[in-house]
């Protein structure tokens, strides 16, 4: 089955479910046994729900993977993804990664004994000097957030591999419709499901996809025992909005690029960062690894009277975190999405007063670059 395909159908076998065309919701914590020591395949739902089995189901087969999990949240994906180290582990991580991931890192992975080297995993030789005895993993973002570096997913990998270490990216920029890390050579997949799969700006979850099935195994077993899954309704939601991903992304892709290039010709706009750009740094390893450039856009502007101009003035666009939603919306990474990180790194990554994020929506492109021209004063 190909991907428009899969998104739309899932994993659906209708024949278990009375013909339901839309999958169940099983809204029920537990589930009776037949007799003793026998079981209909569900017993409790924080070990599994047939719902949540459905979804997990689909974003294996989306990421080419042998096993999916389901979380509550993207952090709660991350946080049970650092139970698979022990104390003295080192990871080496994109220095510029999404906000919260650093935080957990920094913050609550550090007190468990892990090490951390925050690195631009763009440079290959760079990430090369750091490894040490103990690295156990690479942890990357691609395209980074919010400054939108590419890394080399599958020369990384490789690297990876003959140092036997994990590769772990972080897909939730690109989705598995524009990149299959799997595919390229990773080992597990990260995803924050709250922002494309779901695509409604409604719905929290996280998700964690591997081709190992050991891997599978270890982290189902962190899965049922910290306990942060994703509720039936969610799940349902979450699969709704799957089945119009291939859609989604395309009309973001295509919004975004009308975007880019027009702040590219705006007088008060001094650099943009869209991986769709020939003039972005590493277009060429994009185009090698993936099928598209999604709909992600920083953007740095003349002054912080015009930032407060923009984030004051935009009426279709909304002034809020997040991203990956039908709606488009702003934020200012130097006091929302960073704001946790010290000033020194916030502003060595490029994340200064002037940056603004734009996580352009499906709405027409006329109206978007309409708002955003009166929000600028033009
Ligand atoms: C939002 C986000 C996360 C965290 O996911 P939540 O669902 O908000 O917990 C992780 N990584 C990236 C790239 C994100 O954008």
């Amino acid at each position: 089955m190909r991907k428009e395909t899969r998104c739309v159908h899932g994993a659906n076998d209708s024949k278990e479910t009375n013909g339901a065309v839309s999958f169940p919701i099983y809204q029920s914590a537990t589930f009776s046994h037949p007799g003793l020591g026998e079981s209909t395949g569900y017993d409790y739902s924080r070990l599994q729900n047939p719902t949540r089995e459905h979804l997990e189901k689909v974003m294996a087969a989306l990421e080419n993977g042998v096993g999916a999990l389901a979380f509550s949240s993207g952090m709660a994906a991350a946080s049970a993804l650092m139970e698979l180290f022990v104390p003295g582990d080192h990871i080496i991580v994109s220095s510029d990664t999404y906000g919260g991931t650093s935080r957990l890192f920094r913050n609550i992975s550090v007190k468990n004994g892990l090490k951390f080297d925050f690195t631009d995993t763009s440079d290959i030789e760079l990430v090369e000097s750091l490894i040490s005895e103990d690295t156990k993993a690479i942890f990357i973002e691609t395209p980074t957030n919010p400054m939108m570096h590419v890394s080399d997913i599958s020369r990384l990998s490789a690297l990876a591999k003959a140092n036997s270490m994990l590769t772990i990216v972080d897909n939730t920029f690109l989705t598995p419709y524009f990149q299959q890390p799997l595919s390229l050579g990773a080992d597990i997949v990260l995803h924050s499901g709250t922002k494309y799969l779901g695509g409604h700006n409604d719905t929290l979850a996280g998700f964690l996809v591997t081709k190992s099935p050991e891997i599978s195994e270890k982290l189902r077993f962190i899965y049922k025992t910290t306990g942060a899954c994703l509720s039936p309704f969610d799940s349902w939601l979450i699969e709704r909005g799957i089945k119009t991903l291939a859609l989604r992304m395309e009309k973001h892709q295509k919004n975004a690029m009308g975007a880019a290039r027009w702040l590219e010709n705006h007088s008060k706009v001094r650099k943009v960062f869209y991986i769709g750009l020939e003039s972005h740094p590493d277009y060429k390893v994009s185009t090698s690894q993936t099928s598209g450039f999604g709909g992600m856009i920083s953007f740095e502007v003349d002054s912080e009277e015009t930032v407060k101009k923009v984030l004051g003035g935009v009426r279709l666009i909304s002034y809020a975190e997040s991203l990956g939603g039908v709606e488009s919306l702003i934020t200012y990474p130097m006091l929302q999405t960073h704001a946790d990180l010290p000033m020194e790194e916030r502003l060595s990554r490029g994340i200064n007063e002037k940056l603004l994020r734009l996580s352009v929506g499906i709405e027409d492109l006329e109206d978007i670059v309409e708002d955003l021209a009166e929000a600028l004063g033009d």
